[in-house]
Formats: structure tokens, C-alpha cells, sequence
């Protein structure tokens, strides 16, 4: 899940370190939802699959198998933060430091589960052919052809492709992902949550690093937050994703210690006629 606050944190910021406020509406906001390029986890226990929640539904489709049912295997089972089912010498780690004399220790990949982080017991239960270690090795795009058919993995799967993350693996670990891509990952999470509308949510350039086309895509699925009667406000620099929104505020005149005040305002056309915006050519242009 993305930073989610309560409705005082943000008008403590805005009164506090922005010396802007919220001066009316504030009623019909329900949610205020920050979706920054933080890391979404501090160690390798943390991935694409578990944070997004999709990992819960995979695990629940392995415990449903003939043998993991035979056996009495939960889903908790083929979570390797359990101890039941990892690798009891890297506690499900994967890997195992090395200490090295006169050296900096390293980290190698553990030799009893060769970094599977699974104990053999649990790699007997297979579904369609992979166990649960070898699921954590697809990427996204795999994943959506090897899960087809099953409505509650395919949620995440087809928003994480969508907004261009096809080719991350589900078990990449959250110390491997960019900000950008850690970003993407939060918005995906909220995506698949059921839209209940009355939310703020707060972007820093979503679409730096992407490609135009996934970077269309991902200003269609802000769009659909929007339509879904939520606010979605966007610190951007790409004049492609600029041109696209209701209201733009210009801030200026320059960067840095010469800005930070507000140029102009208004739909992209107004901004674009805008006397004394730097941005404002850039948009025209780009209109
Ligand atoms: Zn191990």
C-alpha cells in the first residue's frame, strides 16, 4: 500500500511547510495518498509480489493443490518469511553472509537452497508444472500468460504490465528496485484497490523513465482516478503528461531559490498564453 495519512498530516504540511493551505473542501476529502519513489520494503523480504498482495492469492492457489492439500499445507506455507516452509539455513533469506578475514563480508547464495529460500518439502508442491520458487523467478509478463484464467493473481498482474513493469520478476527484491519503479509499484497497488473516490493522491513525475507509450498508459490509469471522483495532483516536468491534465499551476519564475512562486494558472491552454511563464512556450508547443 501506498503512505496512506490521515486528513490532519495534510494540513499540517500544508500550513507548516508549504505556507499554503486547503482553504475549503476539505470535507470531501476522505484519503490523502503520497505515492513517492521511497523504497517499498528495507531488505530483500520485500517484493513486487508481496507488496502488491498478489502474492497472498498465489499462495492460497499452491495450498489448493492435490498434494499441498494432502499434506496440510497452508497458505503460509510458501510465504519464505515462515518458518515452516523455508530453507532453515537462510531463514528464507536466499542468501547467507560470508565473513571473510581482512575483507568486508559478502553475501553468497545460501548452498542448502541454493537460493531458492525454500525448503525441499515445500518445492514438491507444484502448480502447472513450477513450484513456488520458480513462480518467484517470472516476470510480470510471464507470469500474466502462466496465471491466465486466474481472476485474482491477473488484477495485479494486469495493472503492474500496463503501467510498464512487465519486466520485473515477482520475487524482485525491494532493495533492487529503482525509485521510479518502487513508485510504479505503489500506484499499482492502489489501482487494483476498489476506487471509493473522495482520495488525494499526491505524484512526484510519475512518468520519469518510461517510455511515451507506457507513459500514455500511465497518465490513462491517473485519469481513471480521476473519473472515479478522486483528486490527483502531479509534480511534472514531461510536457507530454502536462498537456493532458484539468488545472496546471506554473511554478516560477525559475528553478531553485529563484522560484517557487506561482507563475500561472489554468487549463494547459490558458498557461500556454501565459506572459512571463518559462514553461509556457514548452507548452504551447507541446499543445
Ligand atoms: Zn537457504
Amino acid at each position: 500500500m501506498a503512505e496512506e495519512e490521515d486528513i490532519d498530516p495534510l494540513l499540517d504540511v500544508a500550513q507548516n511547510e508549504t505556507e499554503g493551505r486547503i482553504v475549503a473542501g476539505m470535507e470531501h476529502v476522505r484519503r490523502l495518498v503520497r505515492v513517492d519513489q521511497k523504497p517499498i520494503g528495507r531488505t530483500p523480504r520485500s517484493n513486487l509480489s508481496t507488496y502488491s498482495g498478489m502474492f497472498d492469492h498465489v499462495r492460497r492457489i499452491f495450498a489448493d493443490t492435490p498434494l499441498a492439500r494432502r499434506r496440510h499445507y497452508s497458505p503460509g506455507r510458501f510465504s519464505f518469511n515462515v518458518a515452516q516452509g523455508r530453507c532453515p539455513v537462510c531463514e528464507g533469506e536466499g542468501y547467507v553472509m560470508v565473513e571473510l578475514l581482512f575483507l568486508p563480508s559478502v553475501f553468497a547464495p545460501c548452498s542448502t537452497c541454493h537460493g531458492s529460500r525454500y525448503n525441499p518439502q515445500t518445492l514438491e508442491v507444484e502448480w502447472n508444472g513450477r513450484n513456488i520458487a520458480q513462480v518467484l523467478e517470472l516476470t510480470v509478463d510471464d507470469a500474466c500468460d502462466f496465471f491466465a484464467g486466474e481472476a485474482s493473481v491477473m488484477r495485479s498482474l494486469d495493472v503492474l504490465r500496463e503501467i510498464g513493469l512487465g519486466y520485473l520478476r515477482l520475487g524482485q527484491p525491494a532493495t533492487e528496485l529503482s525509485g521510479g519503479e518502487a513508485q510504479r509499484i505503489k500506484l499499482a497497488t492502489e489501482l487494483q484497490r476498489a476506487q471509493r473516490g473522495n482520495a488525494i493522491y499526491i505524484l512526484d513525475e510519475p512518468t520519469s523513465g518510461l517510455q511515451p507509450s507506457d507513459a500514455d498508459r500511465l497518465m490513462q490509469h491517473l485519469q481513471g482516478l480521476v473519473d472515479a471522483g478522486n483528486t490527483v495532483v502531479v509534480v511534472e516536468h514531461d510536457m507530454r503528461a502536462i498537456t493532458q491534465v484539468d488545472w496546471i499551476i506554473d511554478l516560477g519564475p525559475g528553478a531553485g531559490e529563484d522560484g517557487g512562486r506561482i507563475v500561472a494558472s489554468g487549463v494547459p491552454g490558458v498557461v500556454a498564453e501565459a506572459e512571463g511563464s518559462l514553461t509556457a512556450p514548452y507548452l504551447k508547443a507541446a499543445l
